[in-house]
């Protein structure tokens, strides 16, 4: 399905490519990464319908393994910081005061609803009400070992900011126990669109349109404040009741990349990684609009551009070769496709200076039927709207994960290095504008 690519990778990253290989192994072979990789990989097992990628699992993210240290500070090049996301969360969000701190005891766990590479995701109820929300579960333990605590800080930070965004998924609460951290979320009674595409096979071109233009927006919202979110993909866009998505899952996101900032950890799902980050370079918000072109691709395709039976080939075909288009996709389809997966970022859609950056994407000629006021305030019909029957309803959800047991399994309070707890003093975070659904 692939062709050679007359297209070249950024001239500044060429000489790097030799060590795309070196790195993806250093990452795979790592005993943390590994852990996760077979976490997740059991994960696409579970999809109703997997195709070739299986194994190198759309779930399956590689993420910045750097062993946590109090003074680490991740890549950031920066070149001015931004009030607005300032490392320390000093200005974090105008809205955020705390009303009432809510504890475990306030939630009834009901259902599992995903698993994620770092902890499961419930549907939980509002106890003493009829209200319910998806609540994220992080071990601290697994923070600290896998994964960085200034990383889960920071997805806190952008779950904060979401509910400034009506594409982004929203926080109710969050909370933490001795060994867990929660986020409790809006719950989205629609699924992900990896199910929606297993189940359709592949979208037309009016909801892929819509789905890529409501995504769009949430981007440009997330990259206006200096956030990219890295792991853009369809398991973490969600379909709410009415049918409209939201970009969940800020596990990877990385702020102050604003003003030229930019960033160089190694990180997100092999499927969706954009050639820059592949190729070791500095990068910023292309990262996220190479990711949306996979996915629209994938919408309206069937299956994701770049495919291949192990992950060094994958990066390969990333880097070199151009995907096949096919002949059923109009002219605008294909025009747009090609311009998001172009692999030097300085020249990828939205991303070019000379052409206004991300406004260039509004004015595409595929987005030509797409009032962008009317879609930011949410005025557009979605052209699907999920099955649900009622409030608690999880036929969109995977029966495995419905079926099995809501056990929290203890933590071993000695694993939990106190030295690292105060890191997550100002964890709590009660939002005043949503409580869980009714
Ligand atoms: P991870 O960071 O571990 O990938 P995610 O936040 O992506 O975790 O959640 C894992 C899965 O849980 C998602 O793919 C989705 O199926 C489900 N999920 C997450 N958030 C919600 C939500 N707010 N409502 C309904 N389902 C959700
Ligand atoms: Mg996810």
């Amino acid at each position: 399905m692939k062709s050679e690519s007359s297209q070249t990778p950024p001239a500044a990253c060429s000489q790097r490519k030799n060590k795309v290989k070196s790195k993806g192994d250093k990452v795979k072979t790592n005993d943390a990464e590994s852990k996760k990789i077979q976490k997740t990989s059991g994960k696409s097992a579970e999809s109703p319908k997997q195709p070739e990628e299986d194994h190198l699992g759309s779930g399956t993210r590689d993420r910045d393994i750097t062993p946590l240290s109090l003074d680490h500070t991740e890549e950031v090049q920066t070149v001015e910081a931004s009030p607005y996301l300032s490392e320390d969360g000093a200005k974090e969000s105008s809205v955020e005061v705390q009303p009432k701190n809510k504890s475990l005891e306030d939630f009834k766990f009901l259902k599992v609803l995903g698993r994620g590479a770092y902890g499961k995701v419930v549907l939980a109820e509002l106890r003493g009400t009829d209200k319910v929300c998806a609540v994220k579960m992080l071990k601290k333990d697994e923070i600290q070992k896998y994964r960085d605590v200034r990383q889960t800080l920071m997805e806190r930070r952008a779950l904060v900011l979401a509910s400034e965004h009506p594409y982004l998924t929203q926080v109710c609460c969050c909370f933490q126990t001795n060994d867990r951290l929660y986020f409790a979320m809006e719950y989205m009674k629609g699924r992900d669109l990896e199910y929606h595409i297993a189940r359709s096979f592949r979208f037309t071109k009016s909801r892929s349109r819509f789905y890529a233009a409501e995504i769009a927006s949430a981007l440009m919202f997330l990259h206006r404040n200096g956030i990219i979110h890295r792991d853009l993909k369809p398991s973490n866009i969600l379909l709410d009741a009415d049918g409209h998505c939201k970009i969940a899952d800020f596990g990877l996101c990385k702020g102050g990349i604003l003003d030229g900032n930019t960033t160089k950890t190694f990180c997100g799902t092999p499927l969706y990684i954009a050639p820059e980050i592949l190729l070791e370079c500095n990068y910023g918000a292309s990262v996220d609009w190479w990711s949306l072109g996979v996915i629209m691709y994938e919408m309206m395709v069937g299956f994701p551009p770049f495919v291949a039976t192990d992950k060094a080939r994958l990066y390969r075909s990333i880097l070199r070769k151009s995907p096949c288009y096919p002949f059923w996709l109009s002219r605008e389809t294909k025009r747009i496709l090609k311009a998001f997966l172009v692999k030097c970022p300085e020249t990828r859609l939205g991303c070019v200076v000379s052409q206004g950056r991300e406004e260039a994407i509004k004015i595409h000629p595929f987005f030509k039927d797409i009032d962008w006021e009317l879609l930011e305030q949410r005025k557009i019909t979605p052209p699907f709207k999920p099955k649900i029957t009622t409030k608690k309803n999880t036929n969109n959800f995977k029966t495995r994960f419905i079926r099995k047991k809501l056990m929290l399994t203890p933590t071993d309070d000695s694993k939990i290095l106190l030295c690292y707890e105060r890191f997550f003093d100002d964890f709590y975070y009660c939002n005043p504008n949503i409580d869980c659904q009714a």
